[in-house]
């Protein structure tokens, strides 16, 4: 490909190139940020800065940018068998031995897997496989999927549907039949006030009177990802899990956990599920899998709905990229990665306390309502007024300000709304953290200039 500078990327970008989740005529206007380069958790844009991404991409980026043994692991199986699939009783190595190891890593009894090209994928063929299970049981009534609002599950039918996202539901009409939401666990945005346990139980409490509105014969599954991320890094209160567990088994209702953000070490567990005790029947990963240089997602299936699907006849459901070799294979160098550097206990042990501790001490800034946290997760609430929690009005913009002067102080910190969130790589060292906090602060300053 010929060397562009960065205005002719930027106009090629103008004059041809729709972006996801993007306002296209503000970018005409101003010109898209363009990111050249990677190295560990730093980016390089066109203009040779050098930026903390304290996103890992897309939440996916867990070794950083520029690990050789995934780039060679690609190469090797590119020369191999670049692809082939796995329709009409078809396998290939890196597809078995993937499927096998995720199996190893799985929490219960979730030893299927399925392969798919995204989590957006995932949750199509989550809703795919419960309907076709409770056929097969001879319960075709029980199709609803019920969800939470504000939850995100991806940007197909199935995925933007299942997810919560008002804006994304008001583009199309959806969400698609048999397809509902009850609340989310936000405890400071919508339970100010409350004990955090009693708010928990509360909001899981939602599941059962929502069945029972229903008809607990209606409902196939209920679906969550255990720290809403894209919402907001709402990390649920304690209660929280448990109770809709005990609802779902109480109504035979299926419990599918999307940890496609928290699969992978990024809770300081292989799978968040382990952390909250959770059993699921279904589990969707994605983004880590690969450490995001490829893409790949997976459901694994629990025995029960394995059981089903294995005695239903042929599943017609399946993608191209189903298990892509190359995908696989990078995916099988990620986790071996990640075993042989101890990554997840590190994250446990080491560095997620450290990034959580540091986090923590942004609490004391006048614009800071909450901080919260788990593993490298982390969320701050931007206030107006500290003492009230009053929040800023909605025009001004405060979290797109805040990540404004984030890109200015060279971070990558995600705004939703007036909560700003990180996810930074799982290989950040404890100088990078200082690094990424430090950065915080001055640009939480600057926005409270920009603010007052
Ligand atoms: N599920 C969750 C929890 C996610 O966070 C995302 C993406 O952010 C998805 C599903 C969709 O994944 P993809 O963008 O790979 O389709």
């Amino acid at each position: 490909m010929p060397e562009l500078n960065k205005g002719a990327v930027q106009r090629l970008d103008a004059a041809h190139h729709l972006h996801p989740f993007t306002d296209s005529r503000a970018l005409r206007q101003k010109g898209a940020r363009v990111i050249e380069r990677g190295e560990g958790v730093y980016l390089w844009d066109a203009a040779g800065r050098r930026i903390l991404d304290g996103m890992a991409g897309l939440w996916c980026v867990n070794l950083g940018y520029g690990r050789q043994e995934l780039i060679e692991a690609a190469h090797a199986q590119l020369q191999q068998l670049p692809y082939y699939n796995l329709f009409f009783q078809t396998t290939h190595p890196p597809a078995a031995t993937l499927a096998a190891t995720l199996a190893g890593l799985l929490p219960g009894e979730l030893q299927q897997l399925f392969f798919t090209g995204s989590g957006s994928e995932c949750n199509d063929t989550v809703v795919r496989m419960v309907r076709h299970f409770w056929a097969q049981q001879g319960r075709p009534e029980r199709r609803v999927i019920i969800s939470r609002h504000n939850a995100y599950h991806g940007s197909t039918l199935a995925g933007a549907s299942l997810g919560g996202m008002a804006p994304m539901h008001a583009q199309g009409g959806l969400p698609l039949p048999d397809m509902v939401h009850i609340d989310q666990p936000y405890h400071f945005g919508e339970g100010q006030g409350t004990d955090p346990d009693e708010f928990g139980l509360a909001r899981a409490r939602q599941l059962e009177q929502k069945i029972l509105e229903l008809g607990p014969e209606r409902v196939a599954a209920f679906i969550g990802e255990p720290v809403q991320g894209a919402g907001g890094v709402i990390i649920p209160p304690a209660s929280y899990w448990p109770e809709i567990q005990r609802i779902c088994r109480k109504y035979d209702i299926l419990l599918v956990v999307d940890e496609v953000i928290c699969g992978f070490g990024r809770t300081g567990h292989w799978f968040a599920s382990e952390y909250y005790g959770l059993q699921p029947d279904l589990l969707c990963m994605a983004k880590g899998i690969t450490s995001g240089y490829i893409p790949l997602g997976a459901v694994a299936v629990g025995a029960r709905v394995a059981e089903g699907l294995i005695d239903g006849g042929e599943f017609f459901h399946g993608f191209t990229w189903s298990g892509h070799p190359v995908a696989c294979a990078v995916a099988q160098a990620c986790i071996e990665v990640m075993k042989q550097e101890h990554i997840v206990e590190r994250v446990h042990d080491d560095i997620g306390p450290y990034l959580q501790r540091r986090w923590a001490s942004l609490g004391d800034h006048p614009l800071v309502g909450e901080t919260r946290g788990l593993g490298l997760l982390a969320a701050l609430e931007l206030v107006a007024d500290k003492t009230t929690l009053a929040r800023f009005p909605e025009a001004a913009g405060a979290g797109l300000v805040c990540r404004e002067h984030c890109f200015e102080q060279g971070l990558v910190m995600r705004a939703v709304g007036d909560t700003m969130i990180i996810s930074p790589p799982l290989v950040i060292s404890r100088e990078q953290v200082d690094e990424l906090v430090d950065k915080a602060r001055r640009a939480l300053d600057l926005t409270l200039h920009t603010l007052s």
